[in-house]
């Protein structure tokens, strides 16, 4: 098999408040591979977000390392790091995280401003973006103007456009029902596969897991069981 995209080698995060210390993540060691479609799941506090901070090169680890093919995430400046995370990742939220005075056209259109698209191609792209998770017609909505559903949508077309090589999401049907969670996540895999971009996802709903390639159990920052499911291309 080819080496690994994403090497996370003995990471640990201890955060200091006063006197306390709270161990985030113990000693988390993973490897993931390009196209991988890769499920956390663990109750809340077990570190899922901490780890998805880790590697996006959002948070340092206390001691450990990050490698994302040959580029130490844990050795990168902010300058540097921000930039790297600007070309190659894609990321989507619980909360969706849409800017509320943009339309939906105007928040899928950002991530291309700092990857220095002039403005025809970004509308171009995010038109495209859009039409892809079902929201044709919708370019000029605001997020106030659209249903939980809907602002999900445009926030994985914003993590999508310009297929960015990594995919995170958090928690990413955590404000949906049922219903609009099915939906959601049948489109992230969809668009993903499509691309052939690697997902990481993190979640405490068991139901998420189904969609996953490898579900990797992660219980008070430590990784506790994986489990590959076969059913990757
Ligand atoms: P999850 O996403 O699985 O709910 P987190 O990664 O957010 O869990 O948190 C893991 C643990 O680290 C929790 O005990 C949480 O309280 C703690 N923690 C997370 N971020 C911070 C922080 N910035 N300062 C102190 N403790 C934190
Ligand atoms: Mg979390």
């Amino acid at each position: 098999m080819a080496e690994a995209l994403i090497r996370v080698k003995n990471v640990r995060k201890v955060y200091r408040m006063g006197d306390e210390r709270v161990i985030a993540l113990d000693n988390i060691s993973l490897e993931i591979h390009k196209g991988e479609i890769v499920c956390f799941l663990g109750t809340s506090g077990s570190g899922k977000s901490t780890f998805l901070n880790m590697v996006a090169g959002l948070e340092k680890p206390t001691r450990g390392e990050v490698w994302i093919g040959n580029i130490p995430i844990h050795k990168l400046n902010e300058e540097q790091v921000t930039l790297f995370r600007q070309k190659n990742i894609g990321f989507i939220f619980q909360a969706y995280h849409l800017m509320p005075m943009l339309t939906a056209i105007e928040n899928v259109s950002l991530p291309l401003i700092f990857r220095s698209v002039d403005k025809k191609k970004r509308n171009k792209m995010a038109e495209e973006a859009l039409a892809a998770v079902g929201l044709k017609g919708y370019e000029n909505r605001k997020p106030t103007q659209m249903s939980g559903g809907q602002q999900q949508r445009v926030g994985i077309a914003r993590a999508l456009v310009g297929t960015p090589k990594i995919i995170f999401a958090d928690e990413p049907t955590g404000n949906l029902d049922t219903h609009t969670t099915k939906e959601v996540m049948e489109l992230i895999i969809s668009q993903v596969r499509a691309h052939k971009q690697t997902l990481i996802m993190v979640t405490h709903d068991r139901s998420i897991a189904n969609y996953a390639d490898k579900v990797v159990t992660i219980q008070d920052g430590n990784i506790i069981n994986v489990e590959v499911k076969g059913n990757e291309d």
